[in-house]
């Protein structure tokens, strides 16, 4: 998950990493009021998940409030390379002498962790690597040691921090090696940190990306989630604790064990070639203990989804026997009956495994119109395409 500009400073500033104050604003009116609360002159930027902002206009200097509330009112609702600028942060501003680079990057081709430092900052950070790469140094990070003092050093040195700034840029480093660590980052990155004209050294950009499978281990993370720009649909499943991925066909999947949905994805792409390249709508895997509620959930999320024109329940009854399963399904539908979201949609559902016999008869014994079983993956696969194609 890449983190906003304001959320990786906020990182920053956590870790000690030194910043300047600032604050976000949605309006040219909140952005006017964080002026003044700041004092003096500020800087307008554009928060979006994008490099280049600076380039592009999404980043401007103002002295007074009414100039922050008039630059605010530009940058907001403007596009940048295809994000829309719905936020701005107003930091104080700086004076800069000299602009630098650091980051710090997990290395995935040589395993490891990587170090990269520039007294050269400000250009991006891929044309430096192409234009000047001897500017650039990189040194390589043992995972076991970490970045200590003399690691800090080491990569100051490499990139030619002068004497003005070492000590300031090799404590900076540990810092963000600490917010590498501690909040499990994939990449940490500076550009520009700066040096002022009083001599000292602080972050004024910040990008960051964290490991979302240390998300667990992370509570706090959860806050920093963009609700704005997630799929709606993977949002309110992930708010019913759904394991559910959009994709971009038209047959919904719902299926026990993740396995068993992977290959259905599978079994429905391949059927659906025969009805001009039928293809699945989702993941979604409601796991061993699928009740009724949880069905009824799953159900809701596919069928509101627009493009899904049928529906495939695949369950194989293990621990859960099929006539649990079973009248999960039939209890979900009328639950979804209930709530005025009728099922509209065909449904075909296999059910094999423990208790199927007994699971079968009680969906043929509910006979809803649209839903009918089919007794293979396979059969039902290519039945399920068939009728999103007809659909
Ligand atoms: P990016 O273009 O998306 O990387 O956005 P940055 O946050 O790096 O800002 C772009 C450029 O704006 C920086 O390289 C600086 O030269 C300039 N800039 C950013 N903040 C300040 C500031 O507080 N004062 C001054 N004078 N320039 C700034
Ligand atoms: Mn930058």
């Amino acid at each position: 998950m890449d983190l906003f500009e304001y959320q990786a400073k906020d990182l920053f500033a956590a870790h000690g990493v030194p910043t300047l104050p600032g604050e976000v604003a949605a309006t040219p009116e909140q952005a006017r009021e964080i002026a003044a609360r700041l004092g003096g002159a500020v800087v307008v930027k554009a928060q979006v998940k994008t490099g280049g902002r600076g380039k592009a206009g999404g980043v401007k200097l103002a002295s007074t409030p009414d100039e922050a509330q008039a630059r605010a009112r530009d940058i907001l609702g403007m596009d940048i390379k295809g994000h829309t600028v719905h936020r701005v942060l107003i930091a104080t501003a700086s004076d800069i002498e000299t602009e630098y680079y650091v980051s710090f990057l997990l290395d995935r081709s040589n395993r490891t962790y990587l170090a990269m430092a520039s007294v050269e900052g400000g250009m991006e950070i891929e044309q430096l690597a192409v234009e000047r790469p001897e500017a650039l140094a990189k040194v390589g990070i043992d995972a076991l040691v970490g970045v200590d003092a003399a690691k800090a050093a080491e990569i100051a040195d490499a990139a030619g921090f002068g004497p003005d700034v070492r000590d300031q840029v090799v404590a900076i480093l540990q810092q963000l090696w600490t917010v590498f660590t501690e909040e499990d980052a994939t990449l940490v990155e500076v550009n520009p940190l700066v040096k002022t004209p009083d001599g000292r050294v602080v972050a004024l950009d910040g990008k960051v990306t964290l490991d979302e499978n240390a998300g667990f281990r992370h509570p706090g993370h959860a806050d920093l989630v963009d609700r704005d720009a997630a799929d709606p649909l993977e949002q309110r499943a992930k708010d019913k604790d759904l394991n559910y991925v959009k994709l971009h066909g038209a047959v919904g999947i719902i299926g026990n064990g993740a396995g068993l949905v992977m290959s259905t994805l599978d079994v429905v792409a391949y059927a659906g070639e025969e009805f001009g390249g039928v293809k699945p709508a989702n993941f979604l895997d409601i796991g061993g203990g699928a009740s009724a509620q949880v069905m009824a959930d799953g159900l809701e999320i596919i069928l509101s989804d627009p493009e899904v024109k049928s529906v495939f329940v695949n369950v194989f009854g293990g621990i859960t026997a099929c006539d649990a399963v079973a009248n999960g399904i039939v209890q979900a539908l009328d639950l979804l009956a209930g709530m005025g979201e009728p099922l509209t949609k065909p449904l075909v559902v296999r059910l094999d495994g423990n208790n199927a016999d007994e699971g079968r008869r009680i969906l043929a014994e509910a006979a809803h119109e649209l839903a009918e079983l089919v007794d293979t993956m396979d059969g039902a696969a290519r039945r399920v395409a068939e009728l999103a194609a007809a659909n």
